[in-house]
Order: structure tokens, then C-alpha cells, then sequence
């Protein structure tokens, strides 16, 4: 007997589940492997788009390399001599419309010691007086969970978080860091005014950052020479046998008398399966569960999304500043729409040809999402604009493009890890269901694969007693 799992989502959660399922079980007459996803190509948030010599990211550009997770998997989908680590280093905030330097060796909102905070030109006097009262403040008692913002204006005060903490957040996250979790993104931190008093103290007494297992490998983010599309490509080339369906959006999730799955979807297809994996963001998840398991629909439908767009932009190369680091990052009370602009031909190599810049410009999150009602257009003459005096900008764009990413941010607000407990505890009266992806348990690309081989290690065990899987998870 075939044994058959459907995965649902063919980004890189889906992709990886599907590699680790062949790997655990290769041969297709014992598991059959059929991946549903809703767009016309694979990849989800990973997608490289090449255009007049120019490599253009349409999501993520790069993965961290401190977390294991992606380094192993490109290795073994044979893209090992494909890594490429950052040609440059150094990341600018703005204060009143200018780029200033971040402190180096800036974690998040601190640093252990405290010259990089007394010399930089993002912080007034006071501010840097008020962040050093770091050591001093008593710590919190309460464990409890707090917004990243507040947690920061405790420990480091408002122009901490206002010029350097809430605009690195708002990049990664698209999120409002007066919402989001501490306890969920920031652990760390919370830990090092638990047991050392104070962010600062913790700095300096933690175990340095992981280094990644491989020396040599780049720190502590990656790419591909052909960008992040490499991965997405080489997962669906390195996994024989898996069924993939493309533009088709699953809609429903059936039960059958004998306690297996029929997935409908949008086009009235219908496909059975002994298991089904769930990588979608939560609440298109939700919407497959409703008639199911309503219980754990309404559980995903609580984690809330932010929608996001990414304006390329490329140049002539002496149009602009010299771009002497990664990009910069712009605070709210800047009164600019733009929330970042990764330079992503100095930060990676083979992103432009010779003279010419490529500029990626972030725009929407949390309490911006007016702004991506403009058109195309409009964004990119937005872009424009915004970063003229930032940049120096003279003349046109050579080559424009806007990537729109709508509900494509997880927001980990207060309460996440009580929120994701909550959907556990509804999935688990769902045997059979497997849930998996940025939703959950953190949104970066090795969280995500990471991910992906827990819930493929849990779907084994459940197959496990039909012999045609025993022995895949030995
Ligand atoms: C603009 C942007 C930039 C980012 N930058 C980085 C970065 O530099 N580094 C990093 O580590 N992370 C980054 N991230 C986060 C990271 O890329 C994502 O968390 C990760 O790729 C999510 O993968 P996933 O497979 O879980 O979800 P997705 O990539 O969202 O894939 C889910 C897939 O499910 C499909 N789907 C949805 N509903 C259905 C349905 N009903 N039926 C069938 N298919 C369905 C979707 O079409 C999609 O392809 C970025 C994210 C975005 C959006």
C-alpha cells in the first residue's frame, strides 16, 4: 500500500517538508508526495527575477547563517559552492533627513560596551545618558509577556528605540514594535535583564553570538550567486518524485469515513490523502480547517498579517552616494513612508553589471498599510522622491520594479507564544493535520526549514505504523 501525504504551499517550508519526506522515504510506490500550490511557480517568498544584467530579489535576499538550518540544506541540495556571503558590512539610520552610521556592533538595541553608543550621531546626549541608565535601572519582576517597544523605552528609553530598535524591527518584521512580542523575537534580551539586570550587562557577560559550524562559511548572512530563486530550484530538482500542482489553491479540507483527507480545491478537484501538511500562512490554513476543525481555524485565525512592497530600483553608478555599507534604516518620526533601502549591489556581489547600482526600497507593515493602495507607479515615483536626498540622486531610474508582498508578514504581537500554544492544543485534536511555516515559531528562512523537518518528523510518526513508511525515521 502507497501511503500519501499532500503538502499544501510550495514555499520554502512546503519545498523543504517535500525534501525531507523523499529523503526519509524515497521510494514513491511506498509514499506518495503531491504538493498543491496556489500561484503559477514555487518559492513563495523566495523569487529571483534576472532583467538587463541586473539580479533582482523579488522577497528575501539572504538567510542567517548562525542558524544551521539553511547552510545544511543548500549543502545538500548541492549549493554549497553557491554561497555567498556580504561584500560589505555597515548599516546607516537617518536623523533629521541625514544617513548617519549605526554603532558598530549594534545588537538589535545595545551594545556591550558602551563606546560605539557614546560616539554615534544617531543619539542626542541625553539619549546616550538614558541608554547607559541600562546598568543601573532595578530589572523587571514580572516574567510576563511585553511589547518589543516597551521593553526598550524601559531599558534603553525612547530615542533607543525611536532611532535604532524600532526601525531594525520594523524592517525584519514589517511590525509595529509597540505590538509585538519581546518574549517572542527578542528572548535574549528579556533573559539578560532576568539574570544579569540589564541588556548591556547581559551583552557583555553572554556567550558570543553562534558562530556558524563552518569558519570559513560567511556571517551572518548568505545568498546564492543566482540569488534566493537557487534554493526554491534546487529543492524541486533534488526531490524525484514529488507531484507538484501549480495554481491550485486548496479551498477545503474534507474528512472520509476511513480517517483520511480530501483536499478540494478552487477548480472543484479533488485529492486524497493519509496525511496532510499545512504551510500556508495561518489563516489561509484556517480557511481550509473551518468545516473540519472550526476550533483550530479560529486558533490561526489570531496570528495577524502585515502586507508589504518592495520597489527596486537600479542607477548609473556615479548617480548616486557611494554606497559604503548594506543599506539604511529610517525611524517613524522621520515622517517618511520609506521604511528601509538595502543597497543590494554592495551588499552581494553579481547584483548589478559593472557601473550601475541596484537599490531595493521597503515600503507598507503595520500602520502603513494605506500606501500600497498606490499604483506601481506611484510607489516607484514615491521611492523616487524618498530617496533623492537620502541617496543623492540625480536623474531617472534606469530600471524599476515593484514586488508587492500583501498578508505576507506574520506579526509575532504580545501574546505569540500563548497563541501558537493555543493552535497546538487545537491541532492536536486533529490527527492527521500538520501545521508548518513562518507563522509559528519564527519567520527566518532556517526557522522555516527548521519548521518544515519537525512537522515531517510528526507526519512520519504518524505513518510509521503503516509499514509501507516503518523504518523511515530510524
Ligand atoms: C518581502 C520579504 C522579504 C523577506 N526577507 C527575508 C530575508 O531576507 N531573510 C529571511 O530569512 N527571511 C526573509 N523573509 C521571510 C521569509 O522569506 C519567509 O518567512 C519564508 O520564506 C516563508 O516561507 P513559507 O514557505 O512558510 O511561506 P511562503 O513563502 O509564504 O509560502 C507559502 C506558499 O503557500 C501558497 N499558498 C497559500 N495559500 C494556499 C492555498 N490555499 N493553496 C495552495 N497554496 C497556497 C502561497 O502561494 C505560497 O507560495 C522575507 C519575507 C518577505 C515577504
Amino acid at each position: 500500500m502507497t501511503a500519501r501525504v499532500a503538502i499544501v504551499g510550495g514555499g520554502v517550508t512546503g519545498l523543504a517538508a517535500a525534501y525531507a519526506l523523499r529523503k526519509a522515504v524515497p521510494s514513491r510506490d511506498r509514499l506518495a508526495i503531491m504538493l498543491l500550490e496556489a500561484g503559477p511557480d514555487l518559492g513563495g517568498s523566495l523569487g529571483t527575477e534576472r532583467a538587463d544584467g541586473f539580479l533582482i530579489e523579488r522577497g528575501a535576499d539572504s538567510f542567517l547563517t548562525t542558524k544551521p538550518q539553511g547552510v545544511a540544506l543548500a549543502r545538500e541540495v548541492g549549493l554549497g559552492d553557491q554561497l555567498l556571503g556580504m561584500a560589505r558590512r555597515g548599516v546607516y539610520g537617518v536623523r533629521r533627513g541625514v544617513l548617519q552610521p549605526f554603532p558598530e556592533g549594534l545588537m538589535m538595541m545595545a551594545t556591550p560596551r558602551l563606546g560605539p553608543l557614546a560616539r554615534t550621531r544617531l543619539l542626542s546626549a541625553r539619549g546616550k545618558l538614558r541608554a547607559a541608565m541600562d546598568l543601573v535601572l532595578p530589572a523587571r519582576k514580572d516574567a510576563g509577556d511585553e511589547s518589543l517597544a516597551s521593553f526598550v523605552r524601559r531599558r534603553l528609553g525612547r530615542e533607543v528605540l525611536d532611532r535604532l530598535a524600532e526601525p531594525m524591527v520594523a524592517s525584519i518584521h514589517a511590525g509595529d514594535a509597540e505590538r509585538l512580542s519581546v518574549n517572542s523575537l527578542l528572548p535574549q534580551f528579556v533573559a539578560h535583564e532576568r539574570d544579569h539586570g540589564s541588556v548591556i550587562r547581559g551583552l557583555r557577560k553572554s556567550a558570543p553570538a553562534p558562530r556558524p559550524t563552518d569558519p570559513s562559511l560567511p556571517r551572518p548572512f548568505a545568498t546564492f550567486r543566482g540569488g534566493m530563486g537557487s534554493l526554491a530550484g534546487a529543492l524541486v530538482e533534488r526531490t524525484p518524485a514529488v507531484e507538484h500542482r501549480l495554481q491550485t489553491v486548496a479551498t477545503r479540507l474534507e474528512t472520509t469515513a476511513d480517517d483520511t483527507f480530501q483536499i478540494i480545491d478552487r477548480g472543484g478537484g479533488a485529492l486524497a490523502a493519509d496525511a496532510v501538511l499545512l504551510t500556508p500562512p495561518a489563516f489561509a490554513s484556517a480557511d481550509l480547517l473551518e468545516g473540519v476543525a472550526p476550533a483550530l481555524a479560529t486558533a490561526l485565525r489570531a496570528v495577524p498579517y502585515a502586507s508589504s512592497a518592495v520597489v527596486s530600483l537600479a542607477f548609473p553608478e556615479d548617480a548616486c552616494r557611494r554606497l559604503d555599507g548594506t543599506g539604511f534604516l529610517v525611524p517613524r518620526s522621520e515622517g517618511l513612508h520609506l521604511k528601509a533601502c538595502t543597497w543590494a549591489s554592495a551588499k552581494f556581489e553579481g547584483r548589478a553589471p559593472p557601473g550601475h547600482v541596484l537599490l531595493r526600497a521597503f515600503y507598507g507593515g503595520t500602520g502603513e498599510a494605506a500606501v500600497l493602495d498606490r499604483s506601481d507607479e506611484d510607489l516607484v515615483a514615491l521611492a523616487l522622491e524618498e530617496l533623492r536626498p537620502l541617496m543623492q540622486i540625480r536623474g531617472p531610474a534606469e530600471l524599476t520594479r515593484v514586488h508587492r508582498w500583501p498578508r505576507a508578514h506574520p506579526q509575532y504581537e504580545v501574546g505569540h507564544k500563548a497563541r501558537v500554544a493555543a493552535i497546538e492544543a487545537a491541532n492536536a485534536a486533529v490527527p492527521g493535520v500538520f501545521l508548518a511555516g513562518s507563522a509559528y515559531r519564527g519567520i527566518g528562512i532556517p526557522d522555516c526549514i527548521e519548521d518544515a523537518a519537525r512537522a515531517v518528523e510528526r507526519t512520519l510518526q504518524l505513518l510509521q505504523p503503516q509499514a509501507v513508511v516503518a523504518g523511515a525515521l530510524a
